[in-house]
């Protein structure tokens, strides 16, 4: 199926009547603040062209947003909703110019349920003010996506993300009940609730979820809560050489008889990056080709403390140079300032000759992804720094140029493509969290086959006949 589409662009009477919706505080045609919001974290120079809005709007309710999509997809213009823009496919980009949305505006806790254990929030709350507030009532919000200081909890639905705690409790998805959803011709509609179960009708929350704002937009959310652990002991253990690490997972989860909450990757360059952006040292930084940061909680502090320690023998046995435990706030905090600085250290490094990658790999096949990746970087005189969430397989991985490389574009364009036929060979796939959006769409029909492409199609006209709601993501459209 193809479809095209002929879309208007924003005229002064546009603006005129976005006014009437928003406020004159509610939209800009500032061009530099324009420009600003119609970005995320993909470097700008990956793009083929400039991206731009023609207007930027700041929603402070559902009611505008049901006005705007009315009046939108009468008139034919493309809209684009913005969380905080620390995406990393291009979602938030407009591929079409139009309406750039802004949620941050609407940025409330909503309601705190005890009885329900659920919290419900608007879509510009911060990941980690949910989480703060979840902890302050000693509930535990286990979404914990390394952006999370930063991303938006509605960016983190659209794309679902992942982040450091999925090998233990699932992606953002799994702890999502219901939303309330703007759809694309403006009405409003709740999917899901406070309800555990649910299946009168289709799944649509889990539609919605990983959807990359092309289907509606979500303006409340309800999130499960969980009781919180009394202890938290996180582990760093470095390991001679990559392989060593990976095949030491499996053993970690089957002879340690726990999942962990985390099971975290870092290379050596990856690490050596961190140390430089953070002026800092990680033991180990030279002598190890690989750092895993395993965590694990428990109620009772003896009962942990065995765990772990039977958790540092596994790893030893399996070539683990020493464990180092992390049990108090300053050294937990280092490590995990490290873990999550990672991707800005190697863009800081590498800012412009540079593609990030975010492959999942079925975990048997991790570590002969890891050796044909080498295999190719090195043959074409390409660096890769590569780290990620090994417990789920999803590796991160940026392939740069140092330098100033001429042909940089088709050199790393080459590796990247390469990449991607061994995740295939190894049945992993495209993308395991930061989505598909504009970045990816070209790249798509290599990992989905023409019958779920097309049937992604026919679900976005369902919800969108007139593709107005941020279109040109995910798969490619005429
Ligand atoms: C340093 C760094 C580390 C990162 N680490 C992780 C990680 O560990 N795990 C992970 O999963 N991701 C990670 N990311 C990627 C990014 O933070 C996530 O994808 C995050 O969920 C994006 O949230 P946002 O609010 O910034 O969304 P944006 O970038 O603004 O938008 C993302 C998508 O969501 C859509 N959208 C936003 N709000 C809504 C809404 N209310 N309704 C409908 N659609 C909406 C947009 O249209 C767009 O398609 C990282 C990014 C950076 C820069």
């Amino acid at each position: 199926m193809t479809a095209k589409f002929d879309f208007a662009r924003v005229t002064q009477t546009t603006v005129r009547d976005l006014v009437e919706i928003f406020g004159p505080s509610g939209v800009s045609v500032d061009r530099e603040k324009v420009t600003a919001y119609s970005k995320d974290e993909v470097a700008l120079h990956l793009w083929d062209k400039e991206y731009t809005a023609d207007v930027v709007c700041f929603a402070e309710n559902t009611e505008q947003i049901s006005d705007l999509m009315r009046y939108a997809n009468d008139k034919k213009i493309p809209v684009t909703p913005r969380g905080a823009g620390t995406g990393l496919s291009g979602g938030a980009v407009p591929a079409f110019c139009g309406i750039e949305l802004s949620l941050e505006r609407m940025n409330k806790i909503l309601e705190f349920d005890m009885e329900n254990l659920t919290i419900t929030v608007e879509p510009g709350v911060v990941t980690a003010e949910i989480n703060k507030a979840a902890a302050d009532h000693g509930l535990l919000y286990a979404g914990d996506p390394c952006s999370g200081d930063a991303s938006f909890i509605g960016g983190n639905v659209a794309e679902n993300a992942g982040g450091n705690k999925v090998v233990k409790y699932g992606p953002t998805g799994n702890h999502v009940l219901g939303m309330e959803v703007v759809l694309p011709d403006g009405s409003v509609t709740w999917f899901g609730g406070k309800r555990r179960k649910d299946v009168t009708g289709y799944d649509f929350v889990h539609l919605m979820v990983g959807s990359e704002g092309t289907l509606g937009i979500v303006t409340k959310i309800i999130l499960r809560l969980l009781p919180s652990s009394s202890f938290v002991v996180d582990l760093l253990v470095p390991f001679a050489d990559v392989k060593s690490a990976i095949k030491a997972v499996p053993a970690i989860m089957t002879e340690g008889k726990s999942i962990p909450s985390s099971i975290e990757f870092i290379d050596k360059q990856s690490m050596l990056l961190t140390e430089e952006y953070l002026r800092t040292k990680f033991p180990f930084s030279n002598e190890a080709d690989a750092h895993l940061i395993l965590q694990y909680e428990g109620n009772e502090r003896e009962r942990l403390a065995d765990e772990i320690e039977k958790i540092g023998d596994i790893c030893l046995k399996q070539g683990a140079l020493e464990v180092f435990v992390a049990d108090n706030r300053t050294v937990k905090d280092k490590l995990w300032k490290g873990r999550k600085s990672v991707a800005e250290a190697v863009w800081a490094h590498a800012p412009i000759q540079v593609s990030n990658e975010d492959v999942v790999i079925p975990a048997s096949a991790v570590a002969d992804f890891m050796r044909e990746l080498d295999d190719i970087c090195h043959g074409a005189g390409v660096k890769y720094a590569a780290y990620g969430h090994l417990g789920d397989g999803n590796m991160h991985v940026t392939l740069y140029l140092e330098g100033e490389t001429p042909g940089w574009r088709e050199i790393i364009g080459d590796v990247r493509q390469k990449l991607y036929t061994i995740v295939i060979k190894l049945e992993g796939t495209l993308t395991g969290e930061h989505g598909v959006g504009l970045k990816r769409a070209a790249y798509i029909s290599q990992f989905l086959d023409d019958a779920q492409i097309d049937l992604i199609r026919r679900v976005k006209l369902a919800f969108d006949p007139n593709n107005i709601l941020n279109p040109g993501k995910i798969v490619p459209w005429e």
